[in-house]
């Protein structure tokens, strides 16, 4: 066969490109190629907490069943290294993106670069803000979270039959991922009627997202104002409860309430809430210090994201229970939420170990 000067122009830039990713490691470490139905590029922030570790095996194993190939990038929460994994998995020509964002307002550019590739995107987890090009949202009912950490705080130190007064403390989530403001509204749904009739005494008087936001969801900066609120406020007051977000913010909190002397007899621990499950935090639950968590079934949203991802490349409509409330400042995105769980001391057993999703021997 003859070919012409420009297919033969072709043919070699296609060979440089194969050889340039080649040499840039091909399609990443984690890459599951070449599935009959496709290829699903996967973006999640960081390996940094447990849950989006399993967030990505139970998708890639999923997508892997449904005859999908995957390539699976963490960002270790630098949010231009997520939007470069992201450049980079549309230049490779995956079919269908699934992504939770670091920071929900970063990704409006390289989304773009998606919609001009016919690319589409579900938002994993967290929503992705001000762009148009976000297809579906698969996730928890977030308000929800915040409600059942609120009501946890309610429940143990008898709101409605004690009259008080108990201090608190509030954290809140990262100030860009939008679910953090869905905690915090949920929270304070249950928890302002208190503050506000002075039954729940915040004595730093810090109760807004702006002052009690923590970046990047981080343990360590959460543990250094915990340092700083104990020092000014309660040196000889007792702290009753924290509203935590987070696992991770739940440990760094503790552990700065453990070096003024919390967990003692004549000093208890305050009432500590938290998220995700993490295994740290469970352990932690088992042996009397932080007070609760919600569990979030990482295996049933990986399930949801693989489904709407293949209805979608499949031009069938993916199932959604919500098209109200995620407004990302261009569309409402329609959503699917499951449904998270309280976890203490007293169900942890039958939710996180009878279901399978730990086993005996990682909890002890
Ligand atoms: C997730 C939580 C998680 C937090 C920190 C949020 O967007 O919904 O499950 O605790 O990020 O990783």
């Amino acid at each position: 066969m003859k070919r012409t000067p420009a297919a033969v122009l072709a043919a070699a830039l296609a060979a440089v490109m194969a050889l340039a990713l080649t040499a840039c490691g091909g399609v990443g470490d984690a890459a599951n190629q070449g599935g009959e139905n496709g290829t699903v590029g996967i973006a999640m922030p960081t390996k940094s907490s447990d849950r989006w570790v399993a967030d990505g095996r139970n998708m890639v194993k999923l997508f892997k069943e449904a005859g999908y190939g995957t390539d699976l990038q963490y960002a270790e929460d630098v949010v231009e290294d997520q939007v470069a994994q992201i450049e980079n998995m549309i230049t490779r020509g995956v079919d269908a993106l699934v992504i939770a964002a670091i920071d929900g307002e970063a990704l409006t550019d390289v989304l773009q670069m998606a919609a001009d590739s016919d690319i589409p995107v579900i938002a994993y987890d967290r929503l992705i803000n001000g762009s148009e090009h976000v297809d579906y949202y698969a996730t928890f009912d977030n308000f929800q979270v915040g409600v059942l950490q609120a009501t946890y705080i309610e429940k143990t130190l008898n709101l409605k039959e004690e009259e008080g007064p108990f201090t608190i403390e509030l954290f809140g989530g990262s100030p860009d991922d939008n679910n953090a403001y869905f905690f915090y509204d949920g929270a304070m749904s249950v928890l302002q009627p208190y503050i506000d009739e002075g039954k729940l005494q915040v004595r730093s008087g810090q109760t807004e997202m702006d002052r009690i936001a923590t970046m990047r969801w981080s343990g360590a900066k959460a543990q250094s104002r915990m340092d700083n609120l104990l020092s000014s406020h309660y040196s000889s007051e007792q702290l009753d409860a924290v509203l935590s977000p987070y696992d991770g913010i739940s440990i760094g909190v503790l552990s700065s309430l453990k070096a003024v002397g919390y967990g003692t007899e004549e000093r208890p621990l305050p009432v500590i809430t938290g998220q995700d499950a993490e295994l740290a935090s469970v352990k932690s639950i088992i042996a009397g210090e932080q007070t609760q968590t919600v569990f979030k079934d990482t295996r049933k949203l990986a399930e949801v994201a693989v489904d709407m991802t293949d209805a979608v490349l499949k031009g069938e409509k993916p199932e959604v229970n919500d098209t109200e409330s995620y407004d990302n400042g261009k569309k409402v995105v329609p959503a699917y939420l499951l449904e998270p769980v309280s976890v203490d001391e007293d169900n942890y057993q039958e939710v996180l170990i009878d279901s399978g999703y730990y086993s005996e021997s990682e909890l002890s």
